[in-house]
C-alpha cells in the first residue's frame, strides 16, 4: 500500500470490499514532518458505522466456529514479512523516526504471535458443587468488539487490542484516529489475506465525534476498547451506557519517574531522556515528571538538559532522534502548555535547539523551579516537555508522585531493592518499572488507576476483555432437592 498511498483516496474496509463513505464525504491525510497532504480518506458517519457492525455481526460466527489453532495460525500470519512497508508507512503518518516505528511493527508481531499462541489455551473450568451435579464454565466471544483508536502508535494501538479480540473469536470494527488512518487500512488487507473467509475484521474511517461516537453508540457490539485521552473517555463511557456495553478505558497520564541519590545518575538521565522524549513525548506513559531526591537535583538535571539538547530533530524518514508532533493544532496545544510553565515562574533548563522550518517540529524543554500545583505539573501535556521536582525523602516522592489524577506508569531508580519494592507497594500507579524506564512487554499487563483508565491489556489477562463466561450446570443421576444458594 506504502509505495500507493500518494494522492490516493482510500474507502472504508468493510466486509472484505473497500468502500466509500455513504455520503462521499473525505479527509485529508497529512505528513506532519511537511504538513503536505499525503493521501484523502472517507469520512465516515453513522450509516458507515452500522454498515461495518452489520457485517461484523454477519460474520462473527465464522471466527467464532474456526478451529482455534486455526484462527491463531492466521493471526500470525503475514505482517513480519512485509514489516518495513508498515514502518515506512507508519513514519508518513505520523511523522515519528523511522527505527522507532520498525520497533512499534515490531511489538505489533509480537501481539499478533503472543494471542495467537492463546487461541487454543482458553480454557474453562469444572466447579465442584456437590454430588448428583456436573457444573463447568465455557469461554466464549462477545461477538463482535468495536476497537476506537488514537494517533500516537496507530498500528501498536490497533494491534494490542485487536490481537486478542480475533484469538477469541471475535468480529472487530476499528475506527483509527482520523490523522493516522494508514497503517488500519493495509493491515486490513493482510488480515483479509490471512482469514478465510473473510468479513472478520472492518475499518470505519471517520472524525470521533461522527464515526466514533456512532461506534461506541452502537447497540450491536459485544465490548468497546477505547485508547484516548480523557475527555473523549468520558463521552465513549457514556455513549457506551445506553446499551450497558462494557468499556475498556486505556486514557492518558503524567508518570513520574522517581530518582534517588543512589542511583548510577548517568544510566538514569538517559533513560529519563528517552522516557519523556521518545516517540516526541506522544506516549500515554511518557515519563513526563522527573522526582529527584534535593542531593543530586541540580547533578541529574544538568545532566539530563544537555542530552536532551543534543537530540537531533527531523523528518521521520531521515531518523532523527525526534520526529514531529502529531498536527499543527497539538504542536499549538504543547507550545501553548511550555507558555503557561514560564507564565506560572517555571525555569527552562537550557534554550531548546532550533527546529526544522517545516513540519509541526518542537525541540524538548526540561522545566526546573516547578511547584505541584502548576498545571505543566499535574495535566497531561502530550510532547517533549519535562517538569523537574525535588524531594527530601520517601514519603515526599511518594506524596510528589500521587499529586495528579492520573496513575498509570512509575519509575522508580534506586540502587536499594528494599527501597524499590516499598515505594513500588505504595504509589497510585497500573504499571510500575524499577531501574528501566518502558520495561516489559507484550506478556505483561498493562493499564492504569484513576483517570488513566480501568482497563488491563497484554499479557493473558487482556483475553478477558474479549470473552464472556457461560456456566453450564448438569444434573447427574436422580433429582436432589437442594436448599437455596
Ligand atoms: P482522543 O481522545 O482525541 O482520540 C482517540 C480516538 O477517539 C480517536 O480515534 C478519535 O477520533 C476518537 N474520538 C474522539 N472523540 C470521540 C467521541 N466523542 N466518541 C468516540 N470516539 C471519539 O485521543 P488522541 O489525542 O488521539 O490520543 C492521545 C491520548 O491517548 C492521550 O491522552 C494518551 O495518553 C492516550 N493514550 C493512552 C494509551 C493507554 O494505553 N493508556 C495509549 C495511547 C494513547
Amino acid at each position: 500500500m506504502s509505495a500507493a498511498v500518494t494522492g490516493a483516496v482510500h474507502g472504508h474496509h468493510i466486509a472484505g470490499a473497500t468502500v466509500a463513505a455513504r455520503d462521499r464525504r473525505t479527509l485529508a491525510v497529512e505528513d506532519p514532518s511537511t504538513g503536505d497532504t499525503v493521501a484523502h480518506v472517507a469520512r465516515g458517519g453513522a450509516a458507515d458505522v452500522d454498515d461495518a457492525v452489520r457485517a461484523a455481526r454477519a460474520s462473527a460466527h465464522r471466527l467464532r466456529d474456526a478451529a482455534p489453532a486455526e484462527r491463531g495460525r492466521a493471526l500470525a500470519a503475514g505482517l513480519d514479512g512485509r514489516a518495513e512497508e508498515f514502518a515506512r508507512l507508519e513514519t508518513l503518518d505520523t511523522g515519528k523516526p523511522l527505527s522507532l516505528a520498525r520497533s512499534e511493527v515490531e511489538g505489533c508481531v509480537a501481539y499478533l504471535d503472543y494471542y495467537a499462541g492463546a487461541a487454543d489455551k482458553l480454557h474453562g473450568e469444572t466447579v465442584p458443587i456437590g454430588p448428583g451435579s456436573l457444573a463447568g464454565t465455557v469461554r466464549e466471544p462477545v461477538g463482535v468488539t468495536a476497537h476506537i483508536v488514537p494517533w500516537n502508535a496507530p498500528l501498536s494501538m490497533l494491534c494490542r487490542s485487536v490481537a486478542p479480540a480475533l484469538a477469541g473469536g471475535n468480529a472487530a470494527v476499528v475506527k483509527p484516529a482520523e490523522q493516522t488512518p494508514l497503517t488500519a487500512l493495509a493491515f486490513a488487507e493482510l488480515v483479509e489475506a490471512a482469514f478465510h473467509p473473510d468479513g472478520t475484521f472492518h475499518i470505519v474511517i471517520g472524525l470521533g465525534a461522527e464515526a466514533g461516537h456512532a461506534l461506541a453508540a452502537h447497540p450491536g457490539i459485544g465490548s468497546l476498547t477505547f485508547t484516548g485521552s480523557v475527555p473523549t473517555g468520558r463521552a465513549v463511557l457514556r455513549a457506551a451506557a445506553e446499551h450497558i456495553t462494557p468499556v475498556v478505558t486505556e486514557l492518558g497520564g503524567k508518570s513520574p519517574q522517581i530518582v534517588f541519590a543512589d542511583a548510577d545518575l548517568d544510566d538514569v538521565a538517559g533513560q529519563v531522556v528517552t522516557g519523556f522524549t521518545a516517540n516526541s513525548g506522544q506516549y500515554c506513559d511518557a515519563g513526563s515528571r522527573l522526582l529527584v531526591e534535593r542531593t543530586v537535583h541540580d547533578e541529574l538535571v544538568e545532566l539530563v538538559a544537555g542530552r536532551a539538547a543534543a537530540l537531533t530533530l527531523g523528518p521521520g524518514r531521515d531518523d532523527p532522534d525526534l520526529g514531529p508532533l502529531v498536527s499543527a493544532g497539538h504542536r499549538g496545544r504543547v507550545a501553548g502548555y511550555v507558555e503557561a510553565g514560564r507564565a506560572e515562574g517555571a525555569v527552562v533548563a537550557r534554550d531548546p535547539q532550533p527546529v526544522p522550518g517545516r513540519g509541526h517540529f518542537l525541540a524538548p524543554v526540561v522545566f526546573t523551579g516547578v511547584t505541584p500545583a502548576m498545571r505543566i505539573a499535574r495535566e497531561e501535556i502530550f510532547g517533549p516537555v519535562l517538569t523537574v521536582l525535588p524531594f527530601d525523602d520517601e514519603d515526599h516522592a511518594v506524596g510528589l508522585a500521587d499529586a495528579t489524577d492520573y496513575g498509570l506508569g512509575t519509575g522508580i531508580h534506586t540502587r536499594d531493592i528494599d527501597r524499590a519494592l516499598r515505594v513500588a507497594g505504595r504509589v497510585r500507579a497500573g504499571y510500575v518499572m524499577v531501574n528501566e524506564y518502558f520495561g516489559g512487554g507484550v506478556a505483561v499487563p498493562f493499564g492504569g488507576t484513576g483517570l488513566s483508565g480501568t482497563g488491563r491489556e497484554r499479557g493473558l489477562v487482556a483475553l478477558d476483555n474479549y470473552l464472556t463466561t457461560r456456566t453450564v450446570v448438569t444434573r447427574v443421576g436422580p433429582h436432589r432437592p437442594r436448599s437455596a444458594p
